[in-house]
């Protein structure tokens, strides 16, 4: 049963809101993991301690190859820790950017990836809320891993809190409107287009929040010229960019599943 003291800390994998993530060595075990640090100074509001706890809660129970495990957490006077299965390899961010666009072929892949993990959340009740290519990692054989559940939160039928990414937010999130599952496939839409086109499809440039929500609103999808995408692809991306949620999965996992985009998909293989 490993405690904080088996630990040595290796190096800093990257930092997070509230503390650093450490790549981490069991004393005589050697094996590997990230270590999560949460500095209670910084989470002194009920709020914070409320998503930490759920946070972990979601974690706990979901055991999935696409979702980065939590096996243990600990803390002490100055710190929570969350002790992670370790994941080399770079973010989504990092690929998107090292690569200017991602070919059709590894976006069909990460999508199908996505559209698998949502199926094992959303069968759980479980909204992620902030998928991003900054929250999914790439192990080293290539297969991404979701991880940071700090927005997931388990929702049964609607919640009004307006959380995510603005470039990400789905309009129905932003209006406030109230919001289900659906605000996921939004976010996969705009992931998608991310892909092809090595930007985000509304306000790219922009930074201000508000100036980010307007262009949502508005959602005009153009491709710029050097992109590829294809009919089928454009398709797709239109499809998750609905307005109206219901209409992003055509009615069910199952018919998200079948569109011609993906139809080489392996399901079973994945
Ligand atoms: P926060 O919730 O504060 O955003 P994250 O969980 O997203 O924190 O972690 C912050 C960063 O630490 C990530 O963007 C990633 O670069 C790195 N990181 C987190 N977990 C792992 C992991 N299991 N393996 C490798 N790197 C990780
Ligand atoms: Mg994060
Ligand atoms: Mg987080």
């Amino acid at each position: 049963n490993i405690t904080l003291d088996d630990l040595i800390i290796i190096k800093k994998l990257g930092h997070g809101m509230f503390g650093n993530v450490f790549l981490s060595a069991h004393k005589t075990k050697k094996n590997l993991y990230a270590l999560k640090t949460i500095d209670r100074k910084k989470i002194d509001n009920e709020k914070v301690q409320d998503s930490l706890i759920l946070e972990r809660k979601i974690l706990m129970q979901l055991n999935h190859m696409l979702i980065l495990k939590l096996i243990k957490t600990f803390k002490d006077h100055k710190r929570l820790y969350f002790l992670l299965e370790y994941v080399r390899g770079q973010d989504l961010f990092d690929v998107i950017r090292e690569l200017g666009l991602v070919s059709d072929k590894d976006s069909k892949f990460y999508a199908g990836c996505m559209i698998m993990i949502f199926e094992h959340l959303h069968e759980r009740d479980i909204v992620y809320r902030d998928l991003k290519p900054e929250n999914v990692m790439v192990d080293e054989e290539g297969y991404p891993k979701l991880i940071d559940f700090g927005t997931a939160r388990i929702v049964e039928g609607r919640t009004y809190t307006m959380i995510g990414t603005p470039h990400y937010m789905a309009p129905e999130v932003i209006l406030g409107k109230g919001y289900g599952i659906s605000a996921d496939y939004w976010s996969l839409g705009i992931m998608i287009y991310e892909f092809i086109c090595g930007g985000v499809p509304f306000g790219e440039s922009e930074s201000d929040s508000y100036a980010i929500y307007e262009k949502v609103l508005e959602g005009k999808i153009t491709y710029p010229s050097y992109a590829n995408p294809t009919p089928d692809s454009k398709k797709f991306i239109d499809q998750l960019l609905s307005k109206n949620p219901a209409l992003r999965s055509g009615g069910s996992i199952e018919n998200l599943k079948s569109n011609t985009w993906l139809k080489d998909t392996d399901w079973e293989g994945l």
